[in-house]
């Protein structure tokens, strides 16, 4: 890695890499991945593992009522509020070693070398693993930063249940992770978070950094098609109502309006079914899901519409009808200016190749940057892999990127 020509400390990108090698242990599946879910005993060692090397890096650490835990380095003005370094090190069932842990791990190096070099910043810094991020196992996604931003009662959270009926509240205490302090706004600095792209853009332009400007807006729709079942030998082509050939269409027709609005709009049918499937009847009712995604409110209404149109249009030819729901959304999020700047600085005081991004998926920092500053730093992955065990960040690029956040950290640490 390039060396910090500005006298700041630099990070160990070996240390770093080590303790993601380490942490990567914890759950690891067979195919070189993690399965690290909330709240389980894999997330439980990986949290005590966190919070014995936050202490020995001289941090004061602290958990709060959802299990996030805070490690505090405290600053020449303890008054001043902190400027935080958050991610989760909770994975999806077969997930990979960086999603979440990268920006972690990167917090715990920066505590590390802030120690090493006895370092003093004005603005206290604070580590923290957001509990339950990926909602795999509990949903919804991002349930703590959820609840420490408002969009969600700790109540709500403690109710939400698995697959085999236990309670998130039961569960983090059962690790031992239901702390005292409580989980709510509070007046930090910042939040900044460094994560793997988990898409493929920086790769392909042989960028290093991407400077994370904000997020798409997401919708969730649930949609049904209703037809006539009938038999697949006696029922004519033209008097047919088949719910999967509309379903087809409309599945056509989406992925077109998608490409018309490239490339910021995304839209994806996840999931299919035909009700009471056999191969010898016309389908009569199939059920989708849609995915839709665009950094602007304005777009994603009128996205929505032509979805609207797209789905009338796909039943029209042979009177089908259709109902559709918007069961879920979260609107864009737009990163504040001075902490994108900050970030964006340090890529070019490093030298490092950057640009500008939009982040696809959904992160602890959309929460933030709705009660505190936020912005983002990306890395390259590769082929864009994530949410897969074979996920793969190279070193050079984790340590390039844990360097940047160091230099955006100790910009945003100095007082105003
Ligand atoms: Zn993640």
């Amino acid at each position: 890695m390039r060396a910090s020509d500005n006298g700041s400390p630099r990070i160990d990108g070996r240390r770093y890499w080590a303790s993601l090698m380490e942490m990567a242990a914890i759950g690891a599946t067979p195919r070189g991945g993690c399965d690290r879910q909330a709240l389980t005993d894999a997330d439980k060692q990986a949290r005590d593992l966190f919070r014995a090397w936050c202490a020995a890096a001289g941090a004061e650490v602290v958990v709060d009522a959802m299990g996030n835990i805070r490690a505090r380095r405290p600053g020449r003005r303890p008054e001043l509020p902190p400027v935080v370094i958050g991610s989760h090190l909770d994975t999806q069932p077969a997930g990979g070693k960086f999603d979440g842990a990268a920006g972690v791990l990167a917090g715990l190096e920066i505590l590390r070398t802030l120690d090493d070099a006895a370092y003093e910043t004005d603005h206290p810094i604070m580590v923290v693993d957001w509990t339950n991020e990926e909602g795999c196992r509990f949903a919804p996604a991002m349930l703590a930063s959820g609840v420490f931003a408002g969009a969600f009662t700790e109540a709500y959270a403690y109710a939400r249940t698995d697959r085999e009926g236990r309670r998130f509240g039961d569960e983090l205490e059962r690790i031992g992770y239901k702390g005292s302090y409580p989980c709510t706004a509070e007046p930090w600095k910042c939040h900044l978070e460094l994560h793997i792209e988990q898409g493929p853009i920086l790769e392909a332009e042989g960028k290093i950094i991407g400077v994370v400007t904000g997020a798409q807006g997401i919708r969730w729709y649930d949609v049904a098609i209703t037809g006539r079942r009938g038999h697949a030998g006696s029922t004519p082509m033209e008097r047919r109502k088949d719910a999967l050939v509309a379903a087809s269409r409309a599945v056509e027709g989406l992925d077109r309006l998608a490409r018309e609005f490239a490339p910021r709009a995304v839209a994806t049918v996840g999931t299919l079914e035909i009700r009471a499937p056999s191969r010898n009847v016309v389908p009569g009712e199939v059920r989708f899901t849609i995915d839709l995604r665009h950094p602007d409110e304005g777009t994603l209404d009128e996205l929505e519409r032509r979805c609207a149109a797209i789905l009338a249009e796909a039943c029209a030819r042979d009177g089908l009808s259709f109902s559709w729901e918007r069961i879920w959304s979260f609107p864009p999020v737009a990163f504040d200016p001075r902490c994108v700047s900050a970030v964006r600085e340090a890529a070019i005081a490093l030298g490092y190749p950057w640009r500008e991004m939009i982040s696809g998926p959904g992160h602890d920092s959309c929460y933030t940057a709705r009660v505190v500053p936020t912005a983002m730093i990306f890395v390259p992955c590769r082929e864009g892999l994530s949410h897969h065990e074979e996920e793969w960040a190279e070193p050079e690029h984790l340590a390039a990127g844990c360097q940047v956040l160091l230099e955006a950290v100790l910009a945003l640490a100095r007082a105003d």
